[in-house]
């Protein structure tokens, strides 16, 4: 893989587009809405391909949560915000936030454990995070972490400094 530079908010518009199709209203799901705020982000130097399994890993998780709701809440509308902007210390900071089931406090502290999963045999491997995880702290210094509140929401925090030194 390549460290260059790259348009993030490119990578992150191909990832929803291929997870399009789990937008969609299922048989008991609404449509799920998708609201970008994205800031004036310049090229960042990094490994696109990489980060844009973290995209995926992270939007797909969201999307999980927000098919796991209740089904007979009948005035959630399931959203997802993708936030982006530059910081004064120049790094980058991309949020994914979903009002999905939340995650429950005692697990948090397992979450990006190889393996740790709580979805059904077939439904979830438990390696996304701890994958997202060493491609933005490892390969890029960057942070990543989480804020939840049960039954309201989960949002995923990543922040790539612009220039790493690698
Ligand atoms: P997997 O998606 O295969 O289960 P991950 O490493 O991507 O593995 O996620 C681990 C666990 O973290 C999930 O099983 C789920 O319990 C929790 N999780 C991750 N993202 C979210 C989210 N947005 N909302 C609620 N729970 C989440
Ligand atoms: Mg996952």
């Amino acid at each position: 893989a390549e460290f260059k530079e790259a348009d993030l908010h490119e990578g992150i518009d191909n990832t929803l587009m291929i997870l399009q199709h789990r937008f969609q209203a299922q048989n008991h799901q609404k449509e799920i809405q998708v609201i970008k705020e994205y800031g004036n982000l310049p090229l960042v130097e990094c490994y696109a391909g990489q980060l844009n399994q973290v995209f995926m890993n992270l939007i797909a998780n969201a999307i999980d949560a927000l098919e796991e709701i209740e089904v007979t809440n009948n005035f959630q509308v399931p959203i997802i915000w993708i936030h982006t902007q530059l910081t004064n210390e120049n790094k980058v900071l991309i949020s994914i936030r979903d009002n999905g089931v939340g995650i429950p406090e005692n697990i948090r502290s397992k979450l990006f454990n190889p393996f740790f999963t709580t979805k059904a045999v077939g439904k979830g491997t438990g390696l996304g995070l701890s994958i997202s995880y060493q491609i933005v702290v490892e390969k890029h210094r960057g942070k990543l972490w989480c804020d939840s509140i049960l039954g309201q929401g989960t949002k995923f925090v990543i922040e790539i400094p612009l220039k790493p030194s690698l």
